[in-house]
């Protein structure tokens, strides 16, 4: 479960910030994840809830903002959502499509006290 590494990932990047800022509670945590970036929204959920405990960020509000997938189709030279990575393009069904959007997990906002 990848997630898990995530939220640890998450969870430095609030420890971080909060020395430079000088908070000292999480209250909200928006984050942004793509629908290809292959993340499920439930263990991220779930995993966030475990790595918070004790911390700064214990009982935060994780607010998850899902990006949808796109790519740019170099066949019809179209841009399309793409659901899955590897799909063929809506368009034309070509498999020459490259990503151009929804691979990305970043926090996008903090609320913080
Ligand atoms: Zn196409």
């Amino acid at each position: 479960m990848h997630e898990m590494s995530l939220c640890e990932g998450v969870m430095q990047v609030l420890k971080d910030q909060a020395h430079e800022q000088g908070y000292s509670r999480v209250e909200a945590v928006w984050l942004e994840i793509g629908e290809l970036a292959n993340v499920e929204i439930e263990s991220m959920r779930f995993c966030f809830d475990v790595v918070t405990q004790g911390t700064l960020a214990e009982q935060a509000k994780l607010e998850i903002i899902e990006v949808p997938g796109q790519a740019w189709c170099m066949q019809c030279g179209k841009t399309v959502a793409l659901k899955q990575r590897f799909d063929a393009c809506p368009e034309c069904s070509s498999y020459q499509l490259q990503v151009t959007g929804g691979e990305q997990m970043m926090i996008k906002e903090l609320e913080v006290n």
